[in-house]
């Protein structure tokens, strides 16, 4: 066993503060990863907070790990000591399921283990990656290729892979017209991967605020949302728009900017149940869909899709004393885009 330093929030009101945890000894299929990095998720703020249900506290969140393999176990086959490592929301997952035969872990029938907030095989509590170190089964460890540097990487595991995956599902790409609602952590990486697809990428953001970082980006249009002339003046052009933004929205509205056949995908979970009319559907024959993050293959390949093309998350690295501080920052949508913890600075 190991003992590692870490950030743990002590109950959902009280700020998160330093701590040592213990990470099991390392299985024969498993790996030991020194974590580099830990990207700052707004899941791992709600479900601290006990936004997203009861949480048994202590509770050290993070599912946005990039690091290096310090130690493999004796049937360790796809990683080696020094490699270049990452590991998503998820830690492992019944692997028998359709969903699992299928590369669909995030899917999976029987549940999958969450990085952070779950029971791992062990019985034990799983703990993210706001600590210099986790244990991880090999097949939910994924390669970060050289070209992408570890800081910009981190983010990759859960915003990335969370926006390539209904990208890649609904075919963005050349000739395709892409919406990506709001310009956050998510959003700014849907821009870049969108146009990197080849897809013609519109920003729906509430204001022009943000403009000239989402055309930097990649996006060929920008437009705010709190102008009525936007929804008049894009109806029916979009093939897919991607929803990042967790507030509760006009849905009928941006379902009419949707093309013949389009579809809207949400990614981020309001609070409330969403409401949408059936005459929101029918003309067009427009869909409303979801997506959850990606699979094991389709993250990897979406780093290898990331390191091909140039593409981290644009970060704010921050030292571990800096992390309450971020978290309100990021209630407040005020980050560009992705904070990202320093982890040697954790203890
Ligand atoms: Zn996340
Ligand atoms: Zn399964």
């Amino acid at each position: 066993m190991l003992d590692v330093h870490a950030y743990a929030a002590p109950s959902a009101t009280a700020p998160l503060e330093p701590t040592t945890i213990t990470r099991r000894d390392v299985g024969p299929r498993e790996v030991l990863i020194e974590i580099q990095y830990a990207g700052i998720c707004h899941s791992d703020i709600h479900t601290a907070r006990g936004e997203w249900g009861p949480v048994t506290y202590p509770i050290v969140v993070g599912h946005e790990i990039a690091g290096v393999v310090a130690e493999v176990g004796s049937d360790v086959d796809k990683h080696t000591v020094g490699d270049r490592v990452g590991v998503g929301c998820m830690v492992d997952s019944c692997r028998e399921c359709d969903s699992c035969r299928n590369g669909l872990e995030q899917y999976c029938l029987n549940g999958n283990i969450g990085t952070y907030g779950g029971v791992g095989r062990d019985g034990e509590p799983t703990a993210g990656g706001y600590s210099t170190h986790i244990v991880v089964d090999q097949d939910f460890v994924l390669r970060i290729p050289e070209g992408i540097e570890l800081d910009v990487a981190a983010p990759l595991l859960c915003a990335g892979v969370t926006l390539y995956s209904p990208l890649n599902h609904w075919n963005a790409g050349p000739g395709k017209k892409v919406a990506i609602i709001g310009l956050g952590g998510l959003g700014h990486m849907g821009v870049k991967i969108a146009h990197a697809m080849g897809a013609e990428v519109t920003v729906l953001s509430q204001s022009l605020k943000k403009q000239e970082d989402g055309l930097r980006l990649g996006a060929d249009h920008y437009f705010a949302t709190s102008d009525p002339d936007t929804f008049e003046q894009l109806a029916g052009r979009f093939d897919l728009i991607v929803n990042t933004v967790s507030a509760n929205l006009d849905l009928d509205a941006y379902m009419g900017l949707l093309a013949v056949d389009g579809t809207l995908v949400e990614v981020g979970a309001p609070e409330h149940p969403m409401s949408v009319k059936a005459f929101s559907l029918l003309p067009g024959r427009r869909s409303l869909s979801g997506s959850s993050i990606g699979g094991i293959p389709e993250t990897q390949e979406m780093l290898d899709f990331c390191a091909q093309h140039g593409l981290g998350a644009e970060v704010e690295v921050i030292s571990a004393d800096k992390i309450n501080e971020a978290w309100d920052r990021v209630v407040a949508s005020d980050v560009r885009y992705r904070f990202v913890i320093d982890t040697s600075t954790l203890g």
